[in-house]
């Protein structure tokens, strides 16, 4: 886990801002969760036999009830729907949110115990066209801040017809090779074969590349499904690339699969994913509601843009840092601060009675536009030194010259407010 320092929260507000202003366009509303969840949700949402459940959950019991922190959001945005009756809104529900998740996971580069995601979920539509509108978000995303160099992978998982059908097949190739392969995937097989296509043992490898590929037993419906995302996706000329592998293992996931992945890197590629849950809100307990969503990693957007050389840092930005010598000079900077801040502006001043080398050098430090230097003989005088930091020009003025020169600097829009 780790402490995001100030140097580093500028380009995350960058990120979130982008984040939300282009969930704004598509319309989407945001949604905010608990970081806690009841274990029994996570359970049930993400499925006992997923890594997540079994290995990967920060876990602890309160009186009765036992907790997680949440590992993702699509379980407890799903909750909230039916907790909430959001139905009742009408139409389709348009979610959007960004948040620290948690998975007791070996570290690495990309790979954090508390990370960040972005995501969408829209729950109430069976259409193609709420698949679509979700992984072109999706795309739009990345491609909007630079990164372009991405790869979506697509599959049809299938509704659940086809995935009884895929799953008698599947157990029946795999069967003979069972005692070959890897003890996971052993324990898999009753439950959720189709989890061992995740399966990253090498002994497994062999026999997953000759494995029946659910493509082949897609119901009718799904098959329609699919190929209306393909066309959707080709009209927005979205580049994608089937990948038969790619599975959602649990039951609750049906349809359409995808992640979006980034050569720039590394081991962890994955910089999102997502799909259909059309049997998830009935699982945990709401009507049966069809829904599709995504995540997107947050930390590994920021490594991709540290890898490409995108800047999200707008860098620091002060307009006014008022300079001042002696106890009047700073008693009388307090109310102008006020005042400032009340145009608008950005305005700070030492707070430890420094001296004047002292704060000039703090006002660099903070990229101050300007500093305002006080002192007993400005204050007797009613002028005081304005100073352009950028052009390195000064000026003797009076409060009320230098008032209507920032109030001119808004007007132009040199203020750090232009962002
Ligand atoms: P998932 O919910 O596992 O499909 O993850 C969605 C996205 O979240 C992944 O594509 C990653 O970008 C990101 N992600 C998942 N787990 C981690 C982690 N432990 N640390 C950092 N990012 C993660």
């Amino acid at each position: 886990m780790t402490d995001l320092l100030p140097d580093e929260t500028r380009k995350w507000q960058a990120l979130e801002q982008i984040i939300r202003r282009e969930a704004a366009k598509f319309h989407f509303e945001e949604i905010r969760t608990p970081v806690l969840e009841p274990t029994e949700l996570i359970v049930r949402g993400l499925g006992q036999l997923t890594d997540i459940v079994s290995k990967e959950i920060f876990a602890f019991q309160r009186g009765d009830t036992n907790y997680v922190l949440r590992p993702e959001m699509t379980a407890p945005v799903a909750r909230s729907y039916v907790e909430h009756r959001l139905d009742q809104r009408g139409g389709t529900q348009k979610l959007y949110y960004i948040g620290p998740m948690f998975r007791a996971e070996r570290p690495q580069k990309g790979r954090q115990r508390q990370f960040h995601q972005f995501g969408l979920e829209v729950i109430g539509s069976a259409d193609p066209i709420a698949d679509i509108e979700v992984i072109s978000f999706m795309v739009h995303i990345y491609q909007t801040i630079g990164i372009r160099n991405t790869r979506l992978r697509i599959n049809s998982v299938g509704d659940l017809q086809s995935r009884e059908a895929y799953k008698k097949t599947l157990k029946a190739y795999l069967k003979p090779h069972l005692p070959s392969m890897s003890e996971l995937s052993r324990t898999r097989f009753e439950k959720n074969p189709m989890r061992i296509l995740d399966s990253k043992e090498p002994e497994d490898q062999p026999v997953i590349e000759q494995a029946p590929l659910i493509g082949d037993s897609l119901s009718e419906s799904s098959r329609e499904h699919f190929n209306m995302v393909k066309k959707l996706l080709d009209d927005l000329g979205i580049d994608f690339e089937e990948d038969p592998y790619l599975v959602r293992g649990m039951d609750y996931y049906t349809e359409t699969a995808f992640e979006l992945i980034s050569p720039d890197l590394g081991a962890q590629d994955a910089l999102a994913g997502g799909g259909r849950y059309d049997l998830l809100i009935e699982e945990i307990g709401g009507e049966p509601t069809p829904a599709v969503g995504f995540a997107a990693g947050m930390e590994r957007l920021l490594i991709a843009c540290d890898e490409l050389g995108i800047e999200l840092d707008p860098g620091k930005s002060l307009d006014l840092y008022i300079v001042t010598m002696g106890g009047s000079a700073r008693e009388w900077a307090v109310p102008v601060l006020q005042q400032v801040r009340g145009m608008g502006l950005s305005a700070t001043m030492d707070y430890q009675g420094r001296s004047l080398k002292a704060q000039m050098k703090d006002a660099n430090r903070a990229a101050a536009n300007y500093t305002l230097i006080v002192g007993d003989h400005e204050l007797a005088r009613n002028r005081f030194t304005f100073r352009d930091m950028g052009a390195s020009e000064e000026e003797s003025l009076s409060l009320d010259e230098i008032l209507e020169r920032m109030q001119k600097l808004i007007g132009e829009g040199r203020t750090q407010d232009k962002a």
